[in-house]
């Protein structure tokens, strides 16, 4: 019977150079070792994307237990600043170093070595095990899990229910599980006024005075105080920009963005058709033109607490002795596209230098989220 050492397995994950959307050989090195333990496996690739379906048990199966992650990583940055081969997976003190060390390919690793020792162990009769595993959550993610979750669709795959293996928890392991994530939606504003002489306003149409009252009016507007599973929506004002280096002249136009982070009080229609409306009252009021154009990045989406969270927390605190809390708080995740298929919950190991210079995970962490994420899959099956 095959073992996978999950330290090992997130060490060969991180020799393999694989930044969006580049594969880097690391989903070959999964179907390797997924194929090898019996699971069929599938490349459901789309664009410059490649993706990674595998199951264990049959299509029809009763219960399919689910999990999704990825394998790319975000770029390296500042190569100068990292003490390590980002893509060397040095080990030093018991500490794993790489790009992709906490996000996430050692959460892929500790799955894919429980999910083997689970089916090679106490193989579930009634139940299918899936990996459904993108290389581009990092990116545009349009062709990632998304086109997963379509090709699954056409072949009537499905899973009852899915662990997304995110990192969730903010300082120790077990502390976080995701039930949910806020939505999350960027508008931009174009005021077009009039060009003029700073000295001559009235043959100009300032766009800044509409432009400062309609942010001004933005941001100081609450949208809400939170909900029972969610903090308050916020709204945050990136930018306000005109490009006008001149002391002397009235620009032509002004931009300016927006970023609203929102939870289930509303929804990118609603919030769109509150900024139209704002923005047709400042435009009315100041006699200049404003266009506003908004990309919904994720609605705000929630598994209420109930047998998956229930089940995940059980398995978190009989390997850590940690209580986690059950929260919807950070930035999106694929969790937000899983959602519309089946009950979706996300845990996996501390982030704090995700995304970082030397980006590192203990080894011990590691071998703990294997032993959570085999007896959540052995209590899913009991
Ligand atoms: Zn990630």
């Amino acid at each position: 019977m095959v073992q996978i050492d999950p330290v090992e397995l997130t060490a060969d994950l991180i020799r393999c150079a694989s930044v969006t959307p580049d594969e880097g050989g690391a989903l070959a090195v999964l179907e390797r070792h997924l194929a090898a333990a019996g699971f069929a496996c599938t490349r459901v690739d789309r664009g410059k994307v490649s993706n990674l379906f595998a199951r264990w048990g049959a299509k029809a199966a009763l219960r399919s237990f689910g999990f999704n992650g990825h394998t790319d990583v975000v770029p390296v940055g500042a190569l100068d600043d990292w003490s390590v081969d980002p893509f060397g997976a040095e080990q030093k003190d018991g500490v794993l170093y790489g790009r992709g060390a906490t996000d996430m390919k050692s959460g892929v690793a500790a799955f894919v070595a429980a999910a083997i020792d689970f089916i090679n162990q106490t193989p579930p009769e009634e139940g299918a095990v899936i990996l459904a595993i993108t290389g581009d959550e990092e990116g545009p993610a349009i062709d990632g899990t998304v086109a997963l979750l379509d090709w699954m669709q056409r072949e009537g795959e499905q899973m009852s229910v899915c662990l997304v293996g995110e990192p969730t928890c903010p300082d120790h392991m077990g502390e976080m599980i995701k039930i949910g994530r806020r939505g999350s939606l960027n508008a931009h504003f174009t005021v077009t006024g009039v060009q003029g002489h700073a000295a001559y306003p009235h043959r100009a149409k300032n766009p800044l005075p509409a432009m400062v009252r309609l942010m001004d009016h933005l941001a100081s507007h609450s949208l809400d105080t939170g909900s029972d599973h969610f903090d308050a929506s916020t709204l945050a004002v990136v930018t306000v920009d005109t490009g006008n280096l001149a002391t002397n002249v009235i620009p032509a136009a002004c931009r300016s963005a927006v970023n609203i982070r929102f939870n289930d009080h509303h929804s990118g229609a609603s919030l769109t058709a509150w900024l139209q409306t704002e923005a047709d009252r400042a435009s009315a009021a100041f006699g200049v033109e404003i266009a506003l154009q908004v990309t919904v990045s994720g609605e705000s989406f929630m598994t209420a607490p109930g047998l998956l969270s229930d089940l995940v927390a059980a398995s978190v605190q009989a390997e850590t002795g940690v209580s986690p809390t059950l929260s919807t708080s950070g930035g999106t995740s694929d969790a937000r596209f899983v959602k519309a298929h089946c009950p979706v919950v996300e845990f996996g190991l501390v982030g704090k230098t995700m995304h970082k210079v030397d980006e590192q995970v203990p080894v011990a962490d590691i071998v703990q989220l294997k032993a959570i994420y085999g007896r959540i899959l052995s209590d899913y099956f009991a």
